[in-house]
Order: structure tokens, then sequence, then C-alpha cells
């Protein structure tokens, strides 16, 4: 598929049709001018098309690996696509940077330098380039939009499928395929200002829309499925959506037999088929929903929104709800004997008393 869309297009260029929009702006003025140094005007094109063609073979290496219907290469798959999403990033940094450096907003190192006429400029220095931290900033200031979630939920994904590649279904592949796909057509069409068809190429673009869709029929589903179950706290029918197989980390999950939220109902995997209790992924879910909030709590010094379980140890005990959801049970005492303050988690160990009452009464017993 590669091959073949790459002669395409080389003939595309010998034969000056220069049809792309990208194509258009980039080399169609040297195609048509300098038609009579076809070579040269190919090797200038190549220098300049590098990183948007290495972008374009990446994606379409990694939708080869998946028709290849080979196990093997799933992997090969997830990593080929999503470093596609990286280059077509830097292809717009390469873009935004001006003529005297049409690199330098690629460059991990930015540097002032004295340029011949005496003037200062900056200049980018050494090869390496930005890593996502930096595409992440230097968008933010040149005014690029990203749909940055998702991006982080591409990422996430991927490095745990580094850990469990023997495990990787189709199912996996597809939903990073999905999204990748959805993530790279808005940014071609919005931010380069290309036709998704016309650069990724019309077989590349067919298995990648397919993919979308099967997955996302697969999604609606299992969300269906999902939604028919009782979650009984407001926290758990929020949790739902960052249910994930323990086994292959597929988020296609669904019920078998109708029942309400308890901590040993079972969820079965659609994609490897694992069917588990939803305690058991009840700590990884709570972190993906509230983790960042405790973060921010524990950074200023409030209450956290989650807390471990005084009687099981679990990180599930959701303070709004006033329980634990892995064990169901909630604060053994509810306010303090002496002034009928409330108590919070950390208390649970003091008889019964705030920590003030439980210092109080510690150091008359010491008297
Ligand atoms: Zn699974
Ligand atoms: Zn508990
Ligand atoms: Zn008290």
């Amino acid at each position: 598929m590669r091959c073949r869309f790459f002669s395409s297009k080389l003939l595309f260029l010998m034969a000056g049709a220069c049809e792309s929009s990208f194509f258009r702006q980039n080399v169609g003025a040297v195609c048509r001018s300098n038609s009579a140094f076809g070579l040269i005007a190919i090797s200038y094109i190549k220098a300049d098309m590098t990183i948007i063609r290495n972008a374009i073979d990446s994606i379409q290496i990694g939708v080869e690996d998946y028709v290849s219907e080979d196990p093997r290469r799933y992997l090969s798959a997830v990593r080929n696509v999503t470093a596609g999403i990286l280059l077509v990033y830097k292809e717009k940094l390469r873009r935004l940077s001006p003529p005297n450096d049409p690199e330098i907003f690629i460059k991990k190192h930015v540097i002032p330098k004295v340029s011949d006429d005496g003037a200062v400029v900056i200049v980018g220095k050494g090869k390496s380039t930005v890593d996502i931290a930096q595409i992440k900033e230097r968008f933010d200031q040149l005014g690029v939009s990203v749909n940055w979630k998702q991006f982080e939920s591409i990422k996430q994904l991927r490095n745990e499928i580094e850990h469990y590649y023997t495990r990787l279904t189709k199912d996996n592949v597809r939903e990073i395929l999905s999204s990748s796909f959805v993530l790279i057509r808005d940014f071609l069409v919005e931010e380069l200002n290309e036709d998704p068809v016309d650069t990724l190429g019309e077989e590349c673009w067919k298995v990648l829309l397919e993919v979308a869709d099967v997955y996302q029929r697969e999604e609606e589903n299992s969300r269906k499925s999902l939604e028919d179950v009782d979650w009984k706290y407001q926290v758990v029918e929020e949790l739902v959506e960052h249910f994930r197989c323990p086994n292959c980390q597929s988020a296609l999950l669904r019920v078998e037999v109708d029942n309400d939220y308890s901590p040993g109902l079972e969820l079965t995997c659609s994609s490897c088929g694992h069917i588990f209790p939803v305690s058991e992924i009840l700590e990884d879910s709570v972190d993906e929903l509230l983790g960042g909030e405790a973060f921010v709590a524990a950074k200023e010094g409030c209450e956290p929104p989650y807390e471990a379980c005084p009687q099981c140890w679990s990180n599930t005990f959701i303070i709004a709800e006033g329980l634990c959801l892995k064990c169901e049970s909630g604060l053994l005492y509810e306010a303090c004997a002496l002034c009928g303050e409330g108590l919070t988690v950390d208390e649970q160990d003091l008889g019964g008393l705030c920590s003030y009452h439980h210092y109080q009464m510690e150091k008359i017993r010491d008297e």
C-alpha cells in the first residue's frame, strides 16, 4: 500500500500534476518552473517534505501492520500510528517556522546568535527535536489547538499496551487506531489545510474509516449494556467511563446478567473474553476519575476526594459518598463523642473522638 501510494505521488510530481493542496502549496511552483531541472527540484522537495512524508509513511505502515492480521504486528501498528501523530504535529511547527530557519520550532534547543550583519537572531541548535511537552507549549504560544485530552488517552493506552503487548487484541489496536484517526483527520484538515484522503492515500484512509466505524459501533454496544445497570452510587456512574479490562485494557466491557451494582458484579471483556468482578478495577478507575483532584487537594492541604478504606484498605473510600465502594462499609464513627464534630477517615482509629479530643484524653491519661 505504501509503495503504491509513494510511486503514484512521485508520478504525480514528475507529470507536474501537483493536485493535492499540500503539493500545490509547497512544491507546485518548483514543479512547474523548474521542470528542466527535475532532479534538483525533486531533491529540494524531499528535504522540505521529510517530516510530513515520514508522518504519512508511519501512519500507512501502521495501517499495513493492522491489516496484515498478524497479531505479532499489532504492537508495531500501535507504535507507528501514534508516532505518526507526533510527526503531523511537528510538520505544523515546521510550517510555522520563519524562513531564515525553517526548522527552528522543531528544535529542542533554541539559542540567540549574532548573524553576519551584526543583528541578533534566534536559531535552532543541535539535532534533538521537541518532545511532547514542548510541542504542547509551542502550540499554546502559537495558537494551535489540539484535543490534548484525546491525545493523552491515546498516549496512556499506548504506554499500557507496551507492558502487555503479548495479550494485545485486535480491539485494542482498533481503539488506538480509531481515536488516532479522528485526531489526525481533524488536525490535517483544520491545522494543515490538507485533504486527508489525498494525503494519506485512498486505501489507508478507507481502512482507518472502517476501523473507526467498527470500533465506534462496538463501543456503542458496550455503552448500552453498561447503561442498563443501576450503579447505585453517583460516583460509580461517573467511574464507568474509566472502566477497563484488567487483562487487556480494553474499554469494551459488558454485563451478561442484568443486575444492580455490587462489588461482585461481573463484567465481561468483549475483546479478550476475560470475566471479572467490578471490585477488581475500582481502585484504578477511582484513581483515573479522582486522582487529579486528590493531587491538588494534597498540594493545598485540603480534604482529598477519596482515601484508603479503614476496613478493607483499598483506596476506594469516597468521601462524598461516605463509604467504600469495594466493601460498601461506611464510617464506624461518624461524629466525635465529646464535641459532635464530624469525623474523617483518618480519625477512625481514635476510638470515636476527633483528633483534638483524642489528644486531650491522651494528655490527661499521661498525667
Ligand atoms: Zn480484555
Ligand atoms: Zn473498604
Ligand atoms: Zn471532639
